[in-house]
């Protein structure tokens, strides 16, 4: 099944209000490929609209709106399939990244025949380009006649695949227009190089997740969440998920406890997915190892608290004093980009999209144990000036790179070479 995310459930958004924000070469590109481009309707298709359900969705809906105020009709369509049918691509995104286990012939045959039907039901959808994201939707224009100009923007990194999935796969990406990656060393070596097209995700600076919050705000709302914010404290926001590490950010803080005493931890990883036992399981988890330690707090059930999603997230990036995302794996990690828009030195995980984003020592820092993490931890907390140093680094690297109107001239870009 599929169904469309409904006008009144998507924000509107003027390009105007971004110009500020803006290069003036990206800004004219823009509105050459917008006069070009009017009128050419354009379908994304994903599994999720949740807030918090991950950087796609948190993407789109600010991509969305902003094509719209481009002037393309802009249509967002989610899948609707069975619980079988996600535990599958769950299975497929991790083989994809180079997870050993094989997909079973069950997993494999249901992948198939359930995106045939799904299929089936966009046959009524007529659009003149479809950008299809992430693997679970990838399937459906083998099987859909009316998705002849098909764009997939997969955000994992697909180099080192499991050869079993990727044999499995390979058929179905290689009919694409365009196959969109974040970063060239994502791609995979048996793609067509004409195929393949670079971009990084981007933040929308505009949001309520992103707008300049005071710090006071931000410490108040972090008070009214249990924490002390005359205390040091350090932050992972993040879905609960094994990739991101929450048990490797629980080890640091203890290293960097032994150093910052009254140092506090919080996670946020507010889930609005209504069933997702395996970031509950992760939450768990973390509850289990953290024992009940005080200075431990990890949110996960929004409706406990009284704040929107957008103005939790924006309070713990501004009111911590260190942002850590100490993924093993990550695809771009959007909560880095706005925690760095922030002035904030991130402590990440040295890995995929983060290193493009964070420059070790320079506007960030990046680890890869435990120990290294609590003891850069301990380093920021102990060092404002380094701190605002890195951290005002930080966002003027964000700004030239990672802002949602770079992101949409990208977008148009690629529309306009596969409708050409
Ligand atoms: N997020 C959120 N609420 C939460 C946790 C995360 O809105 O409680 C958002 C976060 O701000 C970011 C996105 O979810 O915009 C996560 O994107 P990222 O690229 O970091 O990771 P992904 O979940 O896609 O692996």
């Amino acid at each position: 099944m599929i169904e469309e995310v409904k006008d009144f459930q998507i924000d509107t958004k003027e390009l105007r209000r971004y110009k500020k924000l803006t290069e003036p070469k990206i800004w004219n590109e823009i509105q050459r490929l917008s006069l070009k481009l009017k009128g050419k309707s354009i379908a994304h298709v994903n599994t999720t609209s949740h807030r918090g359900g991950g950087g796609v969705a948190e993407i789109l809906h600010s991509l969305v709106p902003l094509m719209r105020d481009a002037g393309l009709d802009v249509h967002w369509f989610k899948l609707k399939a069975s619980k079988s049918f996600f535990k599958a691509t769950k299975n497929i995104h991790d083989t994809l990244q180079g997870d050993s286990r094989n997909l079973t012939e069950e997993e494999k045959n249901l992948y198939l025949e359930e995106s045939k039907k799904i299929a089936g039901d966009f046959e009524k959808v007529q659009a003149d380009v479809w950008i299809i994201h992430d693997p679970q939707p990838l399937l459906l224009p083998n099987f859909c006649s009316s998705m002849k100009n098909s764009i997939l923007r997969i955000h994992i990194d697909l180099s080192k695949p499991n050869e079993d999935t990727w044999n499995f796969l390979f058929p179905h990406v290689a009919k694409y227009k365009k196959i969109i990656f974040s970063m060239k060393e994502y791609a995979n070596n048996r793609l067509p190089t004409d195929k393949i097209v670079i971009f990084p995700p981007a933040i929308d600076p505009l949001t309520a997740k992103n707008a300049p919050l005071k710090k006071e705000t931000a410490r108040m709302i972090l008070e009214n969440l249990g924490l002390n914010p005359g205390k040091p404290i350090v932050a992972q926001i993040s879905r609960f998920d094994v990739w991101k590490d929450p048990i490797g950010v629980v080890k640091a803080f203890y290293h960097a406890k032994k150093i910052i005493p009254d140092l506090q931890l919080v996670f946020m990883g507010l889930t609005f997915a209504s069933d997702d036992p395996e970031s509950l399981a992760a939450f768990n988890e973390i509850k289990r190892y953290a024992k009940g330690d005080p200075d431990i707090f990890a949110f996960y059930y929004p409706r406990n608290l009284q704040y929107d999603n957008n103005t939790l997230i924006n309070a713990v990036q501004t009111g911590a004093d260190v942002i850590v995302q100490k993924s093993i794996k990550e695809g771009f990690g959007l909560t880095v980009t706005e925690a760095m828009w922030k002035k904030k030195a991130v402590i990440g995980g040295n890995v995929g999209g983060i290193k493009l984003q964070i420059r070790n020592g320079y506007n960030g820092f990046l680890v890869s144990s435990e120990e290294e993490c609590g003891a850069r931890i301990a380093e920021l907390i102990k060092n404002k000036k380094l701190q605002s140093e890195m951290g005002r680094r930080a966002r003027i690297y964000v700004e030239k790179h990672f802002l949602l109107p770079r992101l949409l001239r990208d977008y148009l870009k690629i529309i306009d070479e596969v409708v050409a």
